[in-house]
């Protein structure tokens, strides 16, 4: 038998360097557990990063797959496949959106997006309108157009020229965003909250005043749902908590548990700047990935996951509160639902690895915020157990 060792060596060999990975081989999961070759359990308050929202090996998900996979796996976008409609008609029914594009991830239902958008300020004429106006500390993926977008510029470095038109601007000012709008300007682009830039949530005033904005000056406003959207914050899209609904938003992460699909979202006004030819993929919505995604949303909705999520989430943040009254290195505890970031005034690579010796997958991001995101079918015992981990951890870094 191969050990872990040799697998993570062999990795080192022949896989591109682009991750720093943890030395641990992965091999099964159930609910929120996850299992390495060496039969250690984790509890993943990770679950792909806002990705299994249902849990790991969910039974539904996998008999729908596996009942799909026997049937029709993939045929062209040149016909029409039934599980590819009735997701779209799903989610057309279930948010502010009229027409669905299939893609395969978060970034290129983002491509998507920004195409859609420059598309449709050439149709309504105006030819020199294509500048998006995006956020410092935003994510939206790692293609060239998606890079661009993106506020981060670890992010960017070395991949120069990049692609023209994306002018940042600090995140929750509207003023920002307003001194920025030009003739040129098509859009606006935004995370309702941040997740890789560390869970920095919008306020409500910021998206009304943002699609106040928009509409005086003849703007899209596009949401980028990709980590918030499948009932990550305790409703089924972040926008509902805000009563902010964008003209465009992007989906990928949670929409198929863990297979690779992503979405664009528009209304009809928006979307019929899209022609046949405009744009295509060649796996967007095929049918096994989209009968994935049919049971992710029934059981999202129909079995009442994401009310569960936002219970979880609720007593989540409370006891991290309760945490930070008794530890002054924590900062700041914010979030929505079960997207909460813990904002260290130390670095966070020693307490991620300290919970993962004590059997918790947790990531950190920017460095100081620790970034939950555990399945939606999270239980108090999973919680409190994470927690007194951490508590532990804590008293270890400052005693006293
Ligand atoms: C993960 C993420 C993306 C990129 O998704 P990929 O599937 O990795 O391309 C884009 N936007 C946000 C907000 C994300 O969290």
């Amino acid at each position: 038998m191969t050990t872990s060792r040799e697998i993570m060596e062999k990795a080192d060999r022949v896989i591109a360097a682009t991750y720093g990975r943890f030395p641990v081989v992965l091999t099964e999961g159930r609910g929120c557990s996850v299992r390495d070759t060496e039969g250690r359990t984790y509890r993943d308050f990770v679950a792909g990063i806002a990705v299994c929202n249902l849990g790991h090996a969910h039974p539904g998900v996998a008999e729908a797959v596996s009942r799909q996979a026997r049937r029709l796996v993939h045929v062209s976008n040149l016909y029409y496949t039934e599980p590819q409609v009735e997701l779209a008609e799903w989610l057309v029914a279930h948010s502010f959106a009229e027409r669905v594009f299939f893609a395969n991830s978060g970034a290129e239902a983002n491509e998507a997006a920004i195409k859609l958008a420059r598309k449709y300020a050439k149709e309504a004429g105006s030819a020199e309108r294509y500048r998006i106006i995006t956020m410092e500390g935003s994510f939206h993926g790692r293609t060239m157009a998606t890079l661009s977008a993106t506020g981060q510029d670890k992010i960017k470095k070395g991949f120069d020229p990049l692609l023209a038109g994306f002018d940042i601007v600090a995140f929750n000012d509207l003023d920002a965003v307003r001194a920025a709008v030009t003739e040129k300007t098509c859009a606006v682009l935004l995370e309702p909250i941040q997740g890789e830039g560390g869970v920095r949530c919008a306020t409500r005033a910021y998206l009304e005043g943002l699609r106040a904005l928009c509409d005086q000056e003849g703007l899209l406003l596009i949401f980028d749902e990709v980590q918030t959207g499948m009932g990550r914050t305790g409703r089924l899209f972040a926008y509902e908590h805000f009563e902010v609904a964008p003209d465009i938003m992007t989906l990928a992460k949670a929409l198929a548990n863990g297979l690779p699909m992503g979405a664009m979202l528009a209304t009809n006004r928006v979307a019929q700047a899209f022609g046949p030819g405009s744009h295509a993929s060649t796996f967007g919505g095929t049918p096994l990935v989209a009968a994935a995604a049919l049971e992710v949303v029934k059981a999202l909705v129909g079995g009442g996951i994401v009310d569960h999520g936002r219970k979880m989430g609720r007593y989540f943040m409370d006891r991290l509160r309760d945490l930070q009254l008794r530890h002054d290195m924590i900062r700041e505890v914010r979030g929505q639902g079960l997207l909460i970031g813990l904002d260290l005034r130390c670095d966070g690579a020693s307490v991620v690895k300290g919970c993962m010796d004590q059997g918790f997958l947790i990531n950190c991001t920017q460095g100081h915020v620790l970034r939950f995101m555990p399945p939606l079918i999270v239980e108090k015992d999973d919680i409190d157990a994470l927690v007194s981990c951490l508590e532990r951890l804590f008293s270890e870094l400052s005693p006293g």
